[in-house]
């Protein structure tokens, strides 16, 4: 069986690893992070002590790892992946990153006798627990069919987007969308409640109604009224508002390099950037409802 090598273990690469290993993949897996690395293994991933190691044997290698830097440094800097893997390996990048990045990385792989796709997700932790994420590929159709089975064990729809980088153009396409839903969707909840309605019939209304969005039907920024989404626990553990930011300005890059108007994106980004600045970088970006309601008071 293909061993399959999975680099960052985080609040994404943990359950996606898992599913991995619950579909019956033989998966090693190495993190930076020691906790991140215990953790895994617990969920029955070989843990490696290196990139090097996880990868010797592995003929499909998956990374789900911060930024862009992180991405290009695994791939062509210290950790030297495309070097350091077995010919003909197969990479499958799902971190959400330029696109311009994987464009740089795949031709240097391709060069070297390996193979990527870039494969980023959508659905947050609560679907990549659920093993129903959304992937959108970019790179060869014979890539992707050998990448298929280990995308159906993570996720539940896959969709073919275009060549190299197309996956990253379309997540990012979709990111600077949700957070302007996102943003909408604390501001409307706000107005609201400090008009004295109840946030739970205002979420039912508005669910049934013209405003309606992945916010309020699987995401709510509400504090008590879903559970199993980052807002029933503190926002902690989703994802976080520094990597909003992160994307908002990749898709921002986009807008400018192709001469694209973004007035909504670009408001919606600083009033993430604003959100980071006032202490909540590390909470998830539904956390973002702080910025508009004082939620102590109700
Ligand atoms: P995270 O910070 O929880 O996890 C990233 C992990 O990568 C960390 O455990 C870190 O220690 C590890 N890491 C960093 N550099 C490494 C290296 N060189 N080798 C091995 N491990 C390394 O982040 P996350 O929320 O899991 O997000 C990962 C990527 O997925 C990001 O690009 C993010 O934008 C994207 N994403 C996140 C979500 C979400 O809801 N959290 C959803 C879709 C996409």
């Amino acid at each position: 069986m293909t061993k399959i090598a999975f680099l960052g273990l985080g609040n994404m690469g943990q359950p996606m690893s898992r599913n991995l290993v619950e579909a019956g993949f033989d998966v090693t897996g190495f993190d930076l992070s020691g906790e991140a690395l215990a953790a895994a293994a617990g969920n029955g991933v070989t843990p490696a002590a290196s990139t090097e190691e996880a990868i010797a044997e592995a003929g499909i290698v998956i990374t789900m790892l911060p930024t862009g830097d992180d991405v290009r440094n695994a791939f062509l800097g210290g950790s030297g992946i495309v070097e350091k893997s077995r010919p003909g390996a197969l990479f499958i990048d799902s971190s959400t990153i330029s696109s311009t990045v994987t464009v740089e990385v795949e031709a240097v792989a391709r060069a070297a006798g390996r193979r990527m796709i870039d494969a980023p997700v959508s659905g947050g932790t609560p679907r990549a627990q659920s093993g129903e994420l959304t992937f959108m590929v970019g790179g060869a159709e014979a890539d992707l069919d050998e990448a298929r089975p280990l995308l159906e064990a993570m996720g539940a729809r896959i969709y073919h987007v275009g060549g190299p980088g197309a996956g990253h153009t379309a997540k990012l396409c979709n990111n600077i969308l949700s957070g302007i839903c996102m943003a909408g969707t604390v501001e409307a909840l706000a107005l609201g409640v400090a008009n004295g309605l109840d946030p739970a019939i205002l979420t039912e209304v508005m669910k049934n109604s013209s405003g309606s969005n992945y916010a309020l039907e699987r995401y709510h920024p509400f504090p008590g009224l879903m559970d199993g989404v980052p807002s029933a626990r503190n926002f902690a553990g989703g994802f976080r508002s520094d990597f909003q930011v992160k994307d908002m300005r990749l898709a921002r890059e986009l807008a400018n390099t192709s001469r694209t108007l973004a007035p909504m994106g670009n408001l919606a980004t600083d009033l993430f950037v604003l959100h980071c600045q006032n202490g909540h970088a590390g909470e998830d970006y539904s956390s973002i409802i702080k910025l508009v309601i004082d939620l102590d008071e109700y």
